[in-house]
């Protein structure tokens, strides 16, 4: 951000006015009106006649690619160095008929923590992203990405995951504020309760976003966390974090996580044929998440560009959670949705851009953080 500009999708009304005060902007636009600028940017898309005033950065970027998959839609923004963020929209029918949708936000270009079966893993990490960066997915979602089903642009967008590129845990400030703008009622207003972050397991990262809902008013976020293995050796086998932040360690991090009473913790379970699908599989990860208030989310692997294994059968699927089901642990199957549009699950990551490698905005050796990341070679 240049020092004599203040990002209008980067901070809450609250901190916008404070910073637009600082900057001496109210000498030429009232506070009010400053208020009405950021409200109607915010709800509607629009802009003052004549654009913004040039104290406030805008960091709309252009759409770049829009791909549909049934009523799935992936859409990429290009970023100011030429870097792109992937963002999509799934539809969630709901019993009157209405459809509204979730939108799968990332929170970095890329990623550094190297899981075996994920597609933006493939890329290492470029950059995190700022707020204002995660935040304008939502804008160019409600008011820029053409909705097949209208032919107008703008979805309805009621839940966020941040489930797409990245781990939000490794760039978690700048996730914790594209939240305040995302949940504020004058700006995304999208309820706390319909914001979910979904990591890796970093454990700092869960101490950090635990604190953050002690705040007045976040208490209703949400968090998934992937497992995708019943053990400490099938998971350091898919997932590097595990050999630095092994399970028992997330297991901790996860009971000492403040939730709302009552409120469950997702616990996502990508299942990959021949890994992590026997029945025994099953009873150990049940017996794990025993002491914990949790749904296990079960995830049909989406098959990643070059993947060494299929997506698993159907019959596996249902064989899977129907005996998580009978161990007694609360159990969904994720339906599945985008796989032909690259939009599923495990699947973000643009094979042009990988063969860039940015972190921090200078062309350099991608940073790997996580020993045996995605550059590493592959155990056999
Ligand atoms: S699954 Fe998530 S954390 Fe793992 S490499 Fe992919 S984007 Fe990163």
């Amino acid at each position: 951000m240049g020092a004599d500009q203040v990002p209008i999708l980067g901070l809450p009304l609250a901190e916008f006015l404070a910073a637009a005060k600082a900057l001496g902007a109210f000498r030429s636009m009232s506070p009010p009106d400053c208020e009405r600028m950021y409200r109607w940017f915010h709800r509607t898309g629009g802009v003052p006649e004549g654009g913004l005033p040039a104290w406030v950065r805008d960091d709309r970027r252009p759409v770049k690619a829009v791909q549909v998959d049934g009523d799935t839609v992936k859409f990429t923004m290009e970023l100011a160095d030429g870097l792109e963020t992937e963002s999509v929209a799934i539809p969630m029918r709901h019993r009157d008929g209405s459809v509204t949708r979730t939108l799968c936000v990332s929170s970095q270009v890329g990623c550094a923590m190297g899981c075996r079966f994920c597609e933006t893993a493939q890329m290492g990490l470029m950059r995190s992203l700022s707020p204002a960066e995660i935040a304008a997915q939502l804008h160019a979602a409600r008011f820029a990405v053409g909705n097949p089903a209208t032919g107008k642009p703008g979805f309805e967008i009621k839940n966020i995951v941040f489930m797409g590129m990245g781990e939000p845990m490794d760039n978690i400030e700048s996730v914790l504020g594209a939240i305040r703008v995302l949940t504020d009622r004058n700006a995304g207003g999208i309820a706390p309760v319909h914001v979910t972050v979904s990591t890796v397991g970093r454990t700092d990262g869960i101490r950090r976003y635990g604190e953050f809902l002690l705040q007045p008013g976040f208490h209703r976020l949400n968090l998934a966390v992937s497992l995708n293995a019943p053990n400490d050796r099938i998971r350091s086998e898919i997932m590097p974090i595990n050999r630095a932040e092994p399970i028992e360690r997330l297991m901790e991090a996860l009971l000492a996580f403040p939730k709302r009473p009552n409120a469950a913790i997702c616990v996502e379970y990508v299942l990959i044929p021949g890994v992590n699908d026997a029945d025994e599989h099953c009873d150990e990860v049940c017996a794990l998440l025993k002491p914990l208030r949790c749904s296990l989310n079960v995830i049909p692997y989406n098959p990643r560009r070059s993947s060494p294994w299929p997506a698993p059968e159907e019959e596996s699927v249902q064989r899977f959670v129907r005996r998580a089901i009978e161990n007694g642990q609360f159990c969904k199957r994720r339906g599945t949705k985008g796989r032909s549009a690259m939009a599923a699950c495990g699947q973000l990551g643009n094979e042009r851009i990988r063969a860039r490698r940015f972190v921090g905005g200078a062309e350099e050796t991608v940073q790997i953080r996580v020993a045996g990341g995605p550059d590493a070679p592959e155990r056999a």
